[in-house]
């Protein structure tokens, strides 16, 4: 199959190309288009062949559930068992926005969505495109992130040909996505609810809205507040193709243990890959290194969209090792961004003295 490629304003895109674009998607298309998270491959989320051919197309293991994606809460009420306590509350803060919402599935929904799973997850997504599909679609939009499986999402349309070229009928280009991580999911199936996966909305101002929402105690989901897991304890997702591994403690331990690290697998022949700050790159001054740039390291919001185009520069340069420190913030989008790079390194993390 060939992909074919629309490029749209991604303020305010053209009436044509979404629709050309939607009547692809009410076909049972697979059409990767923009939200302001990351890009997402949209499916007609009640059509379940369409469902199944968007799995395959991934390489997704078929008991990883889809995020379901409407235009409005009217729309999500129509896909679920009545709308939970607190729903109503956080979507009139959040949404369109990038806040997923897992709810008791109702009967329109397929299983190959849910991946069997009782609930659903929804969201609004508010990107123009994404909104403008949506609309013109008039159906609900299944859409993961627009990547091959466990590899790092993507946040422009070439990254989305780098992995599925001739995979999928079509990819909306709007340019590059705005955050840059995937949306927070928020459990509101259990009392309190609970944060599944960190994300672009903070917990801190999701608990501005709700304030008994409660960080999901699970290994697989760890935040930068618990306490370091086993190396291979977590899943090994959004990922380089190299090793990663991630040095965590004080600034300044751990850029001198990644340089020293560094130096270390150069000597031994390896080509080697690092993520730097605009303040870590001097550090690497002299050395044979490949230095994929993650933004200011004092703002959340920059390292966040660039981490993944960057992760994706180190394959392209082919590296067999590669090389980050983490950081020490610990609140607001910082969260994600944590939870990103450990799931990158597959929880290979050191902490040097
Ligand atoms: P992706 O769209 O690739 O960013 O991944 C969607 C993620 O949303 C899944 O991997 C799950 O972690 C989460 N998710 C989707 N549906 C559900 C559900 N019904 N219950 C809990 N988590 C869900
Ligand atoms: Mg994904």
């Amino acid at each position: 199959m060939t992909t074919e490629i629309l490029k749209v304003n991604p303020q305010s895109p053209e009436p044509e190309a979404i629709a050309r674009a939607a009547r692809c998607l009410r076909d049972g298309g697979l059409v990767a288009f923009p939200t302001e998270t990351v890009y997402g491959l949209g499916v007609h989320a009640l059509d379940r062949s369409a469902v199944l051919r968007l799995f395959e197309a991934k390489g997704r293991p078929a008991n990883d559930p889809l995020i379901v994606h409407v235009a409005a809460l009217t729309d999500a009420a129509a896909l679920v068992l009545g709308l939970p306590t607190h729903a109503d509350r956080l979507a009139r803060a959040f949404w369109p926005g990038p806040l997923t919402l897992v709810m008791r599935r109702g009967p329109a929904v397929p299983d190959e969505v849910t991946a069997g799973l009782e609930t659903v997850a929804i969201r609004v997504p508010a990107h123009p495109v994404a909104h403008a599909l949506i609309l013109a679609s008039t159906v609900p939009i299944a859409a993961p992130s627009a990547n091959l499986f466990s590899r790092p999402s993507p946040t422009r349309a070439e990254h989305v040909l780098q992995d599925l070229d001739g995979r999928i009928d079509m990819v909306v280009d709007g340019g590059a996505t705005d955050v840059g991580v995937e949306s927070t999911v928020v459990d509101l199936t259990t009392d309190p609810p609970v944060v599944l996966r960190a994300g672009a909305v903070s917990l801190e101002s999701l608990r501005a809205v709700v304030p008994e929402v409660a960080l999901a105690v699970r290994p697989t989901e760890a935040d930068g507040n618990m306490p370091m897991p086993s190396p291979g304890l977590l899943s090994r997702h959004y990922s380089p193709r190299a090793p990663m591994v991630l040095y965590r403690g004080r600034q300044a331990s751990t850029r001198e243990a990644v340089r020293a690290a560094a130096s270390a697998a150069i000597a031994t022949g390896q080509r080697v890959g690092v993520l730097a700050t605009d303040d870590d790159v001097k550090t690497f001054e002299g050395l044979d290194v490949t230095v994929a740039g993650i933004g200011d390291g004092s703002r959340a919001e920059h390292v966040a969209s660039r981490l993944y185009a960057a992760l994706r520069e180190l394959d392209i340069a082919a590296v067999g090792l590669v090389l980050a420190r983490d950081f020490e913030q610990e609140d607001g989008l910082w969260r994600a961004v944590k939870d990103r790079l450990q799931r990158a390194a597959g929880s290979v993390v050191m902490v040097p003295d």
